[in-house]
């Protein structure tokens, strides 16, 4: 597949390292002249801008987190004055208050290129129609994906998220050939497809579907009900939006825009910086970015990171799927539990049960309870009490701990068109 920016996406490892040390001498030196907060870390930790003369420098300088993105809410972590800000986005709020990141007109290109540099790997060019069903607004999924087609010169048909049976009569009526929405979006369209029976009216050839954890399973269903190759793409507001990575033909891990933003893999616990291809949490330095600069940016998102030669001839580094993030990992019963094993176990079974589930989690009597309400498929003609014992065998056997499993009529559990609110956590609130 064709790049979007060939002479950016093959540099070899030399060229990247000294481009981004170059790019990261000159972040340093703006961040501590113009944001207070790092001015202060720094000289707390005792490093000034002159300390970094090498990339391995990187990790004398202290993180950010997204409490900090709070604390200094919402402009005192610009770099710029307000006036050369362009635009706000804010995060979705999927885990407490909201925080928001500020761009400019540079930031929105570069932004744009990231993502440009995803549809071109799909295929996407001039002549594609793009079909954005992410939300517009504050969520930076809409507009993201909109900049990016609108980069290539694609047709962009900006329908935001919901409306599902408008989407799809405007996927058959203008031929669309990529959509761009959230897994779990798509795979309500790639139902609703099946409902009204014109799969065979489509013309999509791919998707890019990212902004929440989704697993290989769910791929290929999205793949199968609507005929397309779907990719996976990864972004976060605080860094950029949608097309910090971006996934391939070869579907084998997200190619990170090196030359924006440079990548680490530190242990959560004790913030150490791990050895190449260890799992851990992974954090971005923005070298390019203008308005709201991150230094060491703590994602919370665990993953590993390859370094290895990809086939499609791009050289920048691949970071696996995140395998959820350390503030979604509940503890029941003392025991760790990702929402993410449990959505494994029920796509292993996707012929009797529907992928659309929740996880609820209580507390009774001093006691954590785990319930799982999920749908039947349409196709299931079982024994409905053998399912269930079926089911709560294979998760007690993935997580260690015993859950109920409730099984539902088809279309019992409200869809989404956005991200997905799998989990529900009761037990604050008593
Ligand atoms: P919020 O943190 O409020 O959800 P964002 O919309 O900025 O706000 O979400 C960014 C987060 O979404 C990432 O940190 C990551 O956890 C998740 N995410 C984004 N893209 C992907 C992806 N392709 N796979 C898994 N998780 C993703
Ligand atoms: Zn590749």
């Amino acid at each position: 597949m064709a790049m979007f920016q060939p002479e950016i996406e093959t540099m070899s490892r030399d060229e990247i390292r000294a481009h981004q040390l170059e790019k990261l001498k000159w972040q340093v030196k703006r961040v501590y002249e113009n944001v207070p907060m790092y001015r202060e870390r720094m000289n707390e930790a005792g490093v000034s801008p002159d300390d970094i003369v090498n990339l391995e420098d990187l990790a004398k300088l202290p993180f950010t987190t997204k409490q900090d993105l709070r604390d200094y809410y919402p402009f005192d972590l610009l770099a710029v004055p307000k006036k050369d800000i362009v635009r706000i986005h804010a995060s979705s709020g999927t885990t407490g208050k909201q925080i928001v990141s500020g761009y400019t007109r540079n930031d929105l290109e570069t932004w744009a290129d990231g993502f440009a540099r995803q549809l071109a790997a799909t295929g996407a060019d001039s002549k594609s129609v793009v079909q954005v069903s992410y939300g517009y607004g504050l969520f930076t999924g809409g507009l993201g994906a909109h900049q990016g087609a609108q980069k290539i010169g694609a047709m962009v048909i900006p329908t935001s998220s919901g409306n599902t049976e408008r989407q799809i009569r405007f996927m058959c009526d203008l031929g669309t050939t990529h959509l761009c929405c959230t897994p779990s979006y798509a795979m309500y369209l790639g139902e609703t497809v099946r409902e009204m029976g014109v799969k065979n009216q489509l013309k999509l050839k791919a998707g890019i579907f990212g902004a929440e954890p989704w697993t290989e399973d769910m791929r290929a269903q999205i793949e199968e009900t609507l005929g397309i190759t779907a990719y996976d793409i990864y972004g976060l507001t605080e860094v950029m939006g949608p097309g910090v990575s971006y996934e391939c033909h070869m579907q084998q891990g997200m190619h990170i825009c090196e030359d924006m933003f440079i990548p680490e893999i530190i242990d959560p616990d004790t913030g150490e910086v791990l050895p190449e291809g260890s799992f851990g949490e992974l954090v971005f330095t923005t070298i390019t970015k203008e308005g709201q600069p991150l230094i060491r940016y703590r994602t919370r998102d665990l993953c590993t990171l390859d370094y290895s030669q990809c086939e499609c001839g791009r050289t920048h580094v691949r970071m696996k799927k995140p395998a959820g993030r350390t503030d979604d990992m509940l503890i029941i019963r003392g025991v760790n539990v990702f929402p993410s094993q449990i959505e494994e176990v029920l796509l292993k079974n996707s012929i009797e049960v529907s992928p659309n589930y929740q996880i609820l989690v209580d507390r009774v009597n001093n006691t954590d309870t785990l319930d799982i309400n999920v749908e039947l498929s349409p196709k299931f003609d079982g024994d409905v009490e053998k399912e269930k014992k079926n089911l709560e065998m294979q998760l007690r056997s993935t997580l260690g701990i015993g859950a109920k499993v409730h099984l539902l009529r088809p279309k019992s559990i409200v869809r989404s068109e956005g991200k997905a609110k799998r989990v529900i956590d009761n037990r604050n609130l008593r």
